[in-house]
This record gives structure tokens, C-alpha cells and sequence, in this order.
């Protein structure tokens, strides 16, 4: 007989299976130390871990669970159409039904792919937009996350207005050559990009709320200088929505910017906890897509019918009510953040990012000094049954189950740890 394991057994064992012990390198404790918690169940906003201790979770796996852990709607929905076949290779209604959803959520989607995943998502759209365009070269930005695939893992070259170099080893340097990297915040390097390769840039894309390297809230300007010099240079506008899509507004953050771009592309909360990816925008340009046109995109498991009962369900219970009661809370445990001397808890939606710094907008502004402190606070509310997200880089998710009992347990970790921190 096996004996149970704990965490920590179970991470020893990781180990010597997985690079890191970990099957995304994020999940690692690697920035914030010790070992990372080996989730045994999860329910709303709670998880217990392998030691049987509970905590509030505020990753909530990344931002797919708005709805919380094993929402009971949601798992009698996967249960229906589990009973029906768990994939076909073939059409069928599930994802018709979740098209329409889409559609009427986000109205500049007139046609959609379904993938697995948000980087395959970006990844497709990119194709389809260098096919659209006829054209090979892609504009980023410096602390935009876009997934792993190898043109979006790029930063900045030295200089201004310049191509890119691999931010990951494996990368060939000519893939990041057709990668333009441009600083978010800077009207003027965005200016002078375009400037120089406008006619050579297929798409520019962007998180118009970026949330991967913390949240680096964008002037509204900014974007709309971008669509401006899209609109002007024929290149197509990708917003990449795979954290803001669902999550700010029922339309996104194109919704709250009033913003149209010419592509979108879609995850996490899409699935509701089930591997998917959409991308999707105007119809001539996914006119292109095959089999209607020539950039070919495939996958045995898109449109997968457990994974688009589970989008489904999510999307249908997201409601305007909904949002405006997440951002409710979202002010209040932003507060209760603040309470923590040096604390700024930055928040769009029910995305907060609590960091020892404020009114950071670029990538290459957050001072080491921060994160070490949000290092600190990580492990400390961790002791208290509060589960951040094990990078001062990365945001915190609040979703519908974090209510007036978990605010209560959280408020008492930050009441706990606050001493530890001086303004
Ligand atoms: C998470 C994320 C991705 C990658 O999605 P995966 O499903 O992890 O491949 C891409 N873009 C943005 C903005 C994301 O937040």
C-alpha cells in the first residue's frame, strides 16, 4: 500500500520528472522560494494542498476560474456532455452554441477559430494576419506576454525602433529579426516603429491591458495611437484578451477602451477550466483561414465538446451584474491590500496587482527592491492561509466565490503580516 504523500514528498518525487518539478515553469516557487504547493482539491475560492492545509486562493489558476473552483453549473454541464463522447473530430453543437455566445459578447467577432490553448491562439492569428497581409514582420511590446511560441519570445534589441532579440534560448535569432519591439508607454518609439517598418508589419499586437508583467496600465491614448497608426500602415490590430477577454467587461477591454481591433484572440476564462483558445475579428481577414482560404490551422481536439460545455457555461452566467459586483470587491480587497505599509494594489476588473511601487506603466520600471518585498509578503500570508501568485511580476484574480468569508480570512492574513512592512 502506497502511503499518502505529502507536499513535499510529492515535489522530491516532481523532481526527477519534470524540469523544475513543474509542468509550466510559473508554478515554480523559484522567485518567491520554498516549495510550491501540490493542490489536492479546490472548491470557490479555496484549496486544500497535500498537507491538508486550506487557503484562499488568489490565482485561481491563472485567471480561467471566475467563476471559482468546481462550480457546480459548470460541472454539471462537463458531466452532460462527457455522457455524449469526450471528443468527435467532427462538428457539432457545443461549439456553434459558444460562437453565438461570443458573438454576442464581443461583437467584432464576426468569425472564429477554436484552439487549445491562448498561445496557439496568438500563434494562429499571427499566421492568419502574415497571410492576410502578405507581409512577415509583427510589432510587440516590451512586457506583453503573447504565450511561448518562438516570434513572441522576444525582447527589445538594443536601441530604439529595433528587431528583437530571443528572450528563451532555442529561439532562432532570424525568427525574432521579424519581431519589432517597442516599449509600452512610449508614443514616440511606437511612432518611430512605425515609422521605419510600417509597411513591412503584417500586425501589431497587444495585451491593451497588460497583466503579465504586472498590471501596466496603458493611457488610453496610447492605444488609440496604435490603432490610428495600424489603421494608417495596413497592419492588422491584434488585441491578445487571453487574461482581460471575459474578465473586464462581457466585450473586454476593446469594451472598456472602445477600441475595435481587427483581431482578438481568447483563453483562460473561455474554457472555463478546459484547455481553449479562440481567435477570431473581421471576416475577411479569417477569410484566409482554411479551408476557406490558404493559411492552414488545424487540431485534433479544437472545438473539443466537454471544453465548449465548459466555455459555455462560464460565458452564459457572465453577465453585466456580474462585473460590476467583481470590481465591487475587487476595490475593497485592493484596499485591504493598502493596508500593508508600502502597498500599492493597482486593479482593472477583478485583476489586482499588489506591489511595493506605484504608477509603474513599462515593463523595465519595476524596481528589484519591490519584488523582494512582495517576496517577503508572499511567504508570510502564505502561513496565513493566503495563496498569491508565486511572482511579484504577475497579477492576483479575485472571481465570484471570493465573498464575505474569504474576505474575512484574508483580511485577517493582512492584519497578521502587516507589521513585518514599513512604508
Ligand atoms: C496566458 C496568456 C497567454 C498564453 O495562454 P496559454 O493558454 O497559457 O498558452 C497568451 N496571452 C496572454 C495575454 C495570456 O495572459
Amino acid at each position: 500500500m502506497s502511503q499518502l504523500m505529502n507536499n513535499e514528498a510529492l515535489f522530491q518525487e516532481a523532481l526527477t520528472h519534470f524540469p523544475g518539478g513543474v509542468s509550466s515553469p510559473v508554478r515554480a516557487f523559484k522567485s518567491v522560494g520554498g516549495t510550491p504547493k501540490f493542490f489536492k482539491r479546490a472548491w470557490d475560492a479555496w484549496f486544500e494542498d497535500e498537507d491538508g492545509k486550506t487557503y484562499v486562493d488568489l490565482c485561481m489558476s491563472w485567471g480561467p476560474l471566475i467563476l471559482g473552483h468546481a462550480n457546480a453549473d459548470i460541472l454539471a454541464a462537463v458531466n452532460e456532455a462527457m455522457q455524449e463522447g469526450l471528443t468527435f473530430g467532427a462538428p457539432s453543437r457545443r461549439e456553434v452554441a459558444l460562437a453565438r455566445r461570443i458573438k454576442a459578447m464581443v461583437p467584432h467577432v464576426e468569425k472564429m477559430r477554436f484552439v487549445s490553448s491562448g498561445t496557439e491562439a496568438v500563434m494562429s492569428a499571427l499566421r492568419a494576419a502574415r497571410g492576410f497581409t502578405k507581409r512577415d514582420r509583427i510589432l510587440k511590446f516590451e512586457g506583453c506576454y503573447h504565450g511561448h511560441s518562438d516570434a513572441l519570445l522576444v525582447k527589445a534589441g538594443s536601441g530604439l525602433a529595433t528587431f528583437g532579440e530571443p528572450t528563451s534560448a532555442g529561439v532562432p535569432k532570424g525568427f525574432a529579426d521579424l519581431t519589432v519591439v517597442v516599449s509600452l508607454d512610449d508614443p514616440e518609439g511606437l511612432e518611430q516603429a512605425f515609422a521605419k517598418y510600417g509597411a513591412e508589419l503584417a500586425a501589431a499586437i497587444i495585451e491593451p491591458i497588460p497583466a503579465n508583467n504586472g498590471l501596466l496600465l496603458q493611457d488610453l491614448s496610447f492605444l488609440k495611437q496604435l490603432r490610428e497608426l495600424c489603421t494608417k500602415h495596413g497592419t492588422v490590430l491584434i488585441f491578445d484578451e487571453v487574461i482581460s477577454g471575459f474578465r473586464v467587461a462581457p466585450g473586454g477591454a476593446a469594451e472598456i477602451y472602445g477600441i475595435t481591433p481587427d483581431m482578438v484572440t481568447f483563453g483562460k476564462i473561455i474554457g472555463g477550466g478546459m484547455p481553449v483558445g479562440l481567435y477570431g475579428g473581421r471576416k475577411d481577414i479569417m477569410g484566409v483561414v482554411s479551408p476557406d482560404g490558404p493559411v492552414y490551422q488545424a487540431g485534433t481536439l479544437s472545438g473539443n465538446p466537454v471544453a465548449m460545455a465548459a466555455g459555455l457555461a462560464t460565458l452564459e452566467r457572465l453577465t453585466p451584474a456580474v462585473y460590476s459586483n467583481l470590481n465591487t470587491q475587487a476595490e475593497r480587497w485592493a484596499k485591504a491590500f493598502e493596508q500593508i505599509p508600502g502597498l500599492h494594489a493597482p486593479h482593472m476588473g477583478s485583476l489586482i496587482w499588489p506591489l511595493f511601487q506605484s504608477g509603474v506603466k513599462r515593463a523595465d520600471r519595476v524596481e528589484s527592491g519591490a519584488i523582494l518585498q512582495f517576496n517577503k509578503m508572499h511567504k508570510l500570508l502564505l502561513d496565513h492561509g493566503v495563496y498569491l501568485p508565486p511572482s511579484g511580476y504577475e497579477v492576483a484574480f479575485l472571481s465570484t466565490a471570493h465573498g464575505e468569508q474569504e474576505f474575512a480570512h484574508f483580511e485577517k492574513g493582512i492584519q497578521a503580516v502587516k507589521g513585518a512592512f514599513s512604508a
